[in-house]
């Protein structure tokens, strides 16, 4: 009644209701508390409407939608059947009882707990009764195990509570999607220092005489330790052979251009005293080619999809002064010369070298050698070659006794030997077990396929921070990010040849690393859910099905007021007799979770198709009093916060004045995602489609991608500076202002697991959810098994934001993948941080939305100062971005694009007015004026530098409220009077005009 539908149109498409399309029908003899009750409708109907025409009561021979006043005893609101006029609600009773029942409704219908309305608990009852969620699972088991006895087992949601598995007496209780094994495996390998060693022994130690002179060179892909371990037993073989170790050295073959300037030339360098050096680097191109491909790199592709060049190269051309990075910073800090002193050249030259390095002192040159790198060619995937070859780095061993070369051999890496079984058998292993499953034909609605593909890996490698700012020099988070990215573009091939789709959520594909002296071994376990959908089984039959949506209706028929309260009928068509019943008794004992959705004591009446009504008592439950202030409690401020710490600072904030703290969906796995929303303190009935038209909305996202972690720690920040800091103290009043501190919940908790092991690797696998999908695909959809999606679709319908700001973050150091030409194919321009903090603007060119545009400019502006502002967030900017421009931007400056708007990096994503757009902006462009995304280098990062990159997003954050605090609202206000009939409307134009 009081929402948009039948009697509250939206015409304008803007969310909110802007014409009345109902009237009040009063009998002749009207007494005084029927006019009562008819002014409080008319009151609320005010409220929810931008706009109407006309007057609200019914002239004799009106017919359309109507409310109908009826004298009588029983007081009560009653849906009435629909005719070809329109809706009837008739409205029943007399005096004060009346008076009394039309108030409380006028001030509370329709909502419920938590900023939700009766339509959302509706919607939710009907998940119940086609057994899709827990509170109906249980119903249905109750009036089972009432009709027959026997051995029951629930495969139900994860969300049971322990007090609901009490209720379920001697049945057993599954969560349906959690994981059983199909199937394991375990390869082990030998270690390649082995191999080196072995070759060693083999061909170079039976073969040395007394007095020969040897020299060993090689790499492996290694720590310096193992190497400099495996350097000293080498020479005592030597030695006990009764020859003399000339020089042994083995290089990391892992940035092996790194390994070797670092190890060896740097000391030479420095005793030669070199104020300036120059490296030159063979570009990485196939034969014959010269030509360098820039592609743009400035936003993702989401998929790196089959095409028909099995000769292209992944590998860019600066694939080798990639490797180098962040070589700079050591020889800078070594020598002790100025950053202008370290240059990076192309070599022209025509020898077989992959680097030259040249010392020079006084511009002469003082020190001079060259070094050719070892990698390998294999395809990007076994299975697709057409998609192009990649080029990762290899080991080799070479020896000379007395000057003369005697061994000269490749040595595989750890890394390629589990690569190779990676392709060559456990990516077929899990298509095959696909294609049994499902016969062969593979379709989109058939994902998640598997529930995970664990691959559990332990290898030497080498695994370090390098010293600057937050590098790393490891082999294993590259791989990680290898495995996990190709896995999902195995499937996405695999889907597109076999049904022509896109598989994008195959199922988690988790590679787990640990890292470990000796043999790799490397073990495969794929799980799959229990069940493919909820059911319950009685002696192993099946004796309950979850339903499909369709098949159950919910409504509310009748409202009635007995001693004093609210009674809700509502009517349930399509579910059993016995199941209602078990609902309704399951209610008043209040083990149901949605007990919790209304308020204490409130009165529910369930009526089935037969006829038949099971009453049901809301129990007194306890009720936290809003006294807590938010400096007291510990928001993990300089800590990484996983899922649990969120709820927890979640439950606590429940308790903190001037904020509504509410549930706005549920995760697949069954995790809670919360929106705060800073609500003004007005007394009396507060109505949003007052507050959205007069003011604008702003949502602020964060942890939309899980690993992207610092979004959490801002919004928390930026709740606390907004709730104490004097210059906020009117924010309710000017802005509806939305925070969702973790959106991607799922995503959250793989991430938390895997950073314990390795605090600060990218782990790009935990920005999606736990089916692996890109879950914003399936926003403003009604239903979605992904249905953490369903947060920002509620969201967006309630608030109708002009403002979307969505805190996203990239990786805080080197983003390199060798298995895929060094950098990540779908990613390629995000191969280095840029900057502490940039930006996305995603807009329309429409003409007809330039205002939105210019909103956009102004933002660009405030946020370029603000970060200005903070001299380390400048800094480091400028770090970064001279590091950027170094080993990237100069180099292929279309690929790694760099558009500075005041030392800030902004692009600019222009696109054509969109309806089925997954961006609001685009999607709704009369609606949402701004849709940003910033950019912080958090993946992932930790403690202080975690905190540093927080207060970046809540400086950008803080300016952008502060410009909307300011901005002013143009109104469409109109109140005329034409022959007699009233037009009204007061309506907010978007966009808001704001200003420097
Ligand atoms: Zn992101």
């Amino acid at each position: 009644m009081f929402q948009k539908g039948p009697f509250l149109k939206d015409q304008n498409h803007d969310f909110l209701p802007d014409a009345l399309d109902v009237k009040l029908v009063l009998p002749e003899d009207a007494s005084d508390a029927m006019f009562l009750a008819a002014c409080d409708l008319a009151y609320r109907f005010g409220m929810e409407t931008t706009g109407y025409e006309g007057t609200i009561l019914a002239e004799a021979g009106y017919k359309g939608n109507q409310i109908i006043f009826e004298k009588a005893d029983q007081t009560e609101l009653v849906l009435g059947e629909t005719d070809g006029d329109g809706v009837k609600v008739y409205l029943r009773g007399d005096g004060e009882a009346l008076t009394a029942f039309t108030a409380r409704l006028c001030n509370t219908f329709p909502k419920i707990c938590g900023e939700r309305s009766w339509k959302d608990l509706l919607m939710d009852m009907v998940d119940d009764f086609i057994l899709r969620g827990e509170d109906g699972q249980l119903a249905e088991l109750k009036a089972l195990q009432e009709k027959e006895s026997g051995a029951y087992a629930v495969y139900g949601s994860p969300r049971w509570s322990e007090e609901q598995k009490k209720e379920a007496g001697d049945a057993e209780v599954y969560n349906y999607k959690s994981g059983q094994k199909m199937y394991e495996k375990v390869y082990e390998f030998p270690w390649e220092v082995e191999v080196f060693e072995e070759l060693l022994e083999t061909e170079v130690y039976p073969k040395l005489k007394e007095g020969s002179t040897v020299k060993i060179t090689g790499a492996v892909s290694e720590t310096e330790s193992v190497r400099r371990k495996m350097c000293e037993a080498i020479d005592a073989k030597i030695r006990e052979a009764g020859a003399v170790p000339e020089q042994t050295t083995i290089y990391c073959a892992y940035k092996q251009g790194y390994s070797w300037l670092a190890e060896e030339m740097l000391p030479r360098l420095k005793e030669a005293g070199a104020d300036t050096v120059t490296v030159y680097f063979k570009p990485f191109l196939p034969e014959g080619q010269t030509e360098w491909n820039d592609e743009n790199g400035a936003i993702p592709s989401y998929h790196n999809l089959s095409a028909e060049t099995p000769d292209k190269w992944y590998d860019l051309p600066i694939r080798y002064l990639q490797e180098l990075y962040p070589i700079e910073d050591l020889l800078v800090k070594e020598l002790g010369i100025e950053r202008k002193n370290v240059v990076f050249k192309a070599y022209e030259g025509e020898d077989d070298i992959t680097y030259l390095c040249q010392g020079s002192k006084e511009n002469s040159v003082c020190c001079e050698d060259a070094y050719k790198a070892a990698w390998s060619e294999r395809p990007y995937m076994n299975e697709y070659p057409q998609m192009g070859k990649v080029h990762p780095s290899t080991g080799y061993i070479k020896a000379e006794v007395n000057g003369k070369p005697i061994l000269d051999k490749k040595v595989r890496t750890d890394l390629e030997e589990i690569w190779d079984v990676y392709q060559s058998e456990v990516l077929p292993d899990c298509r095959r077990y696909i294609e049994e499953k499902t016969g062969g034909t593979v379709a989109e609605e058939m994902q998640p396929f598997f529930h995970e593909l664990r691959m559990d890996i332990t290898v030497s490698e080498p695994d370090e921070p390098t010293g600057s700012r937050e590098d790393l020099i490891s082999s294993l988070d590259a791989l990680h990010e290898d495995m996990y990215f190709v896995g999902g573009d195995y499937f996405k091939n695999y889907g597109i040849q076999k049904a022509g789709v896109m598989l994008d959520a195959p199922g988690l594909i988790l590679p787990v690393i640990h890292q470990k002296e000796g043999r790799p071994v490397f073990r495969v376990t794929l799980t799959e859910p229990l069940k493919d959908a909820a059911c319950i089984t009685k002696d192993g039959e099946t004796a309950a099905a979850e339903r499909k949506r369709s098949e159950v209706e919910t409504w509310i028929s009748a409202v009635s007021w007995e001693n004093g309260e609210l009674n809700f009928h509502i009517t349930v068509k399509g579910a059993a007799e016995a199941t209602v019943k078990a609902y309704a008794a399951l209610w008043s004992k209040g083990v149901l979770e949605k007990c919790s959705c209304v308020p204490v004591e409130t009165a529910l009446v369930f009526e089935t198709e037969s006829g038949a009504s099971y009453a049901a008592q809301t129990l007194e439950r306890e009720e936290k009093p809003k006294a807590k202030r938010i400096e007291n409690i510990n928001l993990h401020e300089h800590e990484l916060i996983g899922y649990d710490t969120y709820r927890e600072i979640i439950e606590e904030l429940k308790e903190v004045p001037g904020i509504e703290v509410f549930r706005i969906a549920v995760s697949y796995t069954g995790r809670e995602l919360y929106a705060v929303w800073l609500k003004p303190e007005y007394e009396g009935y507060l109505s949003l489609t007052k507050r959205l038209a007069r003011v604008p909305s702003e949502v602020i996202n964060a942890r939309h991608h899980a690993n992207e972690v610092a979004s959490t720690n801002a919004s928390f920040m930026l709740l606390k500076k907004l709730l104490t800091e004097d210059v906020y103290k009117e924010l309710p009043d000017k802005l509806n202002l939305i925070l969702i501190p973790m959106e991607n919940v799922d995503g959250a908790a793989i991430h938390y697991e895997l950073q314990k092991e390795h605090p600060t690797w990218k782990f790009h696998v935990a920005r999606f959810n736990s089916l692996g999908k890109e879950f914003y695909r399936h926003y403003f959809q009604q239903d979605t098994i992904h249905s953490e999606a369903m947060g920002i679709s509620r969201i967006y319908e309630k608030y109708a934001p002009d403002m979307m700001v969505d805190n996203h973050g990239v990786p805080s150091h080197e983003w390199e993948q060798q298995f895929s030409g060094y950098t990540s194919p779908s990613y390629k321009g995000f191969w280095l941080p840029r900057s502490l903090l940039y930006g996305y603007f995603w807009y329309v060119m429409n003409p007809e939305y330039k205002g939105n545009y210019d909103v956009n400019k102004v933002m660009e502006d405030v946020i370029a100062d603000k970060i200005a502002a903070y001299p380390e967030m400048k800094a480091l900017n400028q770090e970064w971005s001279a590091q950027f421009e170094k080993y990237a931007h100069a180099w292929m400056p279309k690929l790694f694009p760099a558009n500075y708007y005041k030392e800030m990096i902004n692009y600019w994503i222009p696109y054509e007015s969109n309806p089925a757009h997954g961006y609001s902006s685009i999607r709704y462009p009369w609606i949402t004026t701004v849709a940003y995304t910033s950019e912080v280098a958090d993946e992932t990062a930790q403690g202080e530098y975690l905190n540093l990159c927080a207060r970046a997003h809540v400086a950008h954050d803080e300016v952008t409220i502060q410009m909307l605090m300011e901005a002013r609202n143009v109104m469409d206000c109109r109140f005329t009077e034409q022959d007699g009939t009233i037009l009204t409307s007061y309506i907010r134009k978007r966009p808001m005009i704001v200003s420097r």
